[in-house]
């Protein structure tokens, strides 16, 4: 938090416009139902109110606005945030970066605890512990840190590599950092220096091969460790990652093995380093129970132990509090069916249950909650380049005599088609293209001939589509003409490298236009990227009931336009890739001051070409050197004047500055 607020002083203080603070759906309390507004139709068209109510809303202006304690009084358009990166020659795509969304949301899961804590008489405490794998940026890491302190949020690590940032940064000695993942002997020095030099080291393990690579390692250096032990439990999360999880699962101590363990433990005469019971059944759990079982299943196993084990004192309950991506409150895979407080409540008071019932000490209970604290902080924004669609309007042609009998049917079945014909007549167009395509590759037809056939062929097609939605039940094979005729939005952005999850998973994150809400969008279709892959797009999109496969959109109007694409802050910044070498996108932390200004406090510029190239081992030095061989090679074979080889490699050197997205916006 310190480097931001250093930040916060260096940085030009920019206003953003004042506009009206009333979220567009707080009308009067009056009985009367109030008229519809175009910003409410297209509120609710996205669900914002749903999803996005904490931190999100839809102003007047429709304009989509971030709000918190901070900007309660002037909640700050995103498009002016946008508009003020652009006056300083920051182009989209870029992520904009709230980080007292982190605050708010560490605040909220801790007050949770805290109260359920209270209401069900639990005499421990709880510390939070922020799994730096959700989001490793150094900005996330310190912003978290030190929002956290005074809860002594620790930290969670998988490898070596975030151990040592881990071992850097965490600086009250109550703060545990707890390690997972798999160890070699690198790792578990690291972990023993950790706590030798005072710092609350918790080293998790997942097998007996760990253990007694740990128990030697001890030896040698003389140091006790802290040792916390994986559970593999029988209990099993729900969603996505629910076959990671029970016995499937990769990590963690089967009840035979545990029990190995402790012998080993006994004979080392090292039972009292074991302080710590954790699990983790998986991220995004869509459904309470399933966290309510998992915790029962270590709370027993945790009060059994605690007989065994004097100091045994900690129970870690993992990750998995889920993010209600589609705002339908529901165990669906993108939603969860209950609230940070319902989850707290529940981890509670079965662990007090359980203690009560076995008459043990209650456990100090960690949680290793990253995709909830980080999820909401972060909005990708990206612009719309172009729009594709297969059909433009009413298709005329003259002299249709003239033309191919086939042709000709095709166009007495576009002209002809009504509400009672339209299923025959899309079976009859069907047979007619593929007649029209052997015709023309036997030589029958021209290239005119087979694009006009294209065009009614895509003309009656989205007649009968027409005709078949007004239908009570459309019947189903209209649902591949549906796609089939689907408008291409072009977007300057990357799926692979900005959500990664979207691809990979099928997640589905709030996405929609961040202005011109008071206009309702009269277009529907998917998002491509600008990857050649067909992969690279994205065509689920979230509805309160169902999935989306089209997104209502804005016809394009020559003027730059915006999509936003929300709770991006969790895994997606830090797990994409370079497909077709787009890099990095632009980061930009933006915060409230508390008086209704908000401000750029940093910009971390995205990657420039010569910065991806360099990660495929292109060196900038080595690129324009042969680049400049070609040249001089072609200036000589093709007679050209060398001055203008010398400006081509001038403009290759200032291309290998330039950022790896389109400059369209
Ligand atoms: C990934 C992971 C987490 C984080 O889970 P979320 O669902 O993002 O909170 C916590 N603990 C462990 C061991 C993990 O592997």
């Amino acid at each position: 938090m310190k480097a931001l607020k250093d930040s916060v002083r260096h940085t030009k203080e920019v206003r953003f416009s004042e506009l009206p603070a009333e979220g567009a759906r707080r009308h009067s309390d009056s009985r009367l139902p109030a008229p519809r507004n175009a910003v409410e139709e297209t509120s609710d068209l996205y669900g914002v109110q749903n999803w996005g109510s904490e931190y999100f809303d839809v102003n007047l202006a429709g304009e989509v606005v971030v709000k918190f304690e901070a900007t309660r009084e002037t909640p700050v358009p995103l498009i002016d945030i946008i508009e003020q990166l652009r006056q300083r020659g920051v182009s989209t795509p870029v992520v904009l970066r709230f980080p007292q969304i982190l605050d708010y949301q560490i605040k909220k899961l801790v007050g949770a605890f805290r109260s359920a804590m209270q209401e069900f008489a639990y005499r421990r405490d709880y510390i939070p512990v922020y799994p730096i794998k959700v989001n490793q940026k150094k900005e996330v890491v310190q912003a978290v840190l030190g929002f956290g302190e005074r809860y002594n949020l620790g930290l969670e690590v998988g490898s070596k590599a975030e151990l040592m940032i881990a071992l850097a940064l965490t600086r009250r000695r109550e703060s545990p950092i707890i390690c997972n993942g798999v160890k070699d002997d690198a790792y578990l020095r690291l972990a023993l220096m950790g706590k030798q030099l005072g710092k609350t080291v918790f080293v998790v393990l997942e097998s007996l091969f760990e253990l007694r690579l740990l128990l030697e390692l001890s030896k040698r250096l003389k140091i006790r460790p802290l040792i916390g032990l994986r559970l593999k439990l029988s209990a099993r999360g729900s969603g996505k990652w629910e076959k990671s999880s029970g016995d499937l699962s990769k990590f963690g101590f089967t009840t035979p093995d545990l029990l190995r363990c402790l012998q080993l433990l006994h004979q080392e005469r090292l039972i009292d380093c074991l302080h710590l019971l954790h699990f983790h059944i998986g991220s995004q759990v869509t459904d309470i129970k399933r966290i309510k079982y998992a915790v029962k299943e270590a709370a027993r196993t945790y009060a059994k132990l605690r007989k065994l084990c004097p100091n045994l004192d900690y129970l870690d309950v993992g990750g998995g509090l889920g993010l209600d991506y589609d705002g339908s409150r529901t165990a669906s895979e993108s939603s969860v069916n209950y609230s940070v407080q319902e989850y707290a409540n529940d981890i509670i008071y079965s662990i007090k249950e359980v203690c009560d019932n076995e008459n043990v000490h209650e456990p100090i209970v960690i949680t290793e909650n990253g995709r909830m604290i980080a999820g909401p902080h972060a909005v990708l924004v990206f612009n719309v380049v172009n729009e594709l669609a297969l059909t433009n309007g009413p298709i005329r042609v003259d002299n249709i005599e003239s033309k191919p009998q086939v042709i000709q049917e095709m166009y007495d079945l576009y002209t002809g088609i009504n509400g009672k014909n339209y299923r025959e007549y899309y079976h009859d167009v069907l047979e007619q293209r593929d007649e029209m395509f052997s015709l023309f590759n036997l030589g029958y037809l021209s290239l005119e001939d087979r694009g006009l056939g294209q065009e009614l062929f895509w003309g009656v097609c989205e007649r009968a589509l027409k005709y078949a939605k007004m239908a009570k039940h459309m019947p189903e094979e209209f649902e591949d003409v549906e796609r089939l005729l689907s408008r291409k939005f072009i977007c300057n952005f990357s799926v692979f490298q900005s959500i990664p999850d979207a691809w990979a998973i099928d997640q589905l994150f709030p996405i929609l236009p961040i202005h011109r809400l008071n206009e309702i969008p009269d277009r529907k279709g998917y998002l491509a990227d600008l990857t050649c892959d067909s992969d690279g797009k994205v065509d689920n999109f979230i509805d309160l009931r169902d999935i989306k496969e089209s997104l209502e959109l804005h016809a394009l109007n020559g003027k730059p336009y915006y999509l936003g694409v929300f709770f991006t802050g969790a895994y997606q910044d830090v797990m994409g890739d370079y497909h077709n070498l787009f890099g990095h996108v632009h980061d930009v932390l933006v915060v409230a001051d508390g008086k209704g200004s908000c401000h750029i406090t940093k910009i971390i510029p995205g990657h420039r070409i010569e910065g991806v190239l360099r990660v495929f081992g292109y060196e900038r030095e080595e690129m324009v050197a042969e680049f400049r061989q070609r040249v001089a090679e072609g200036v000589a074979r093709e007679g050209l004047k060398p001055e203008w080889g010398n400006s081509l490699v001038r403009e290759y050197e200032a291309a290998l500055g330039s950022y790896t997205y389109l400059a369209l916006d």
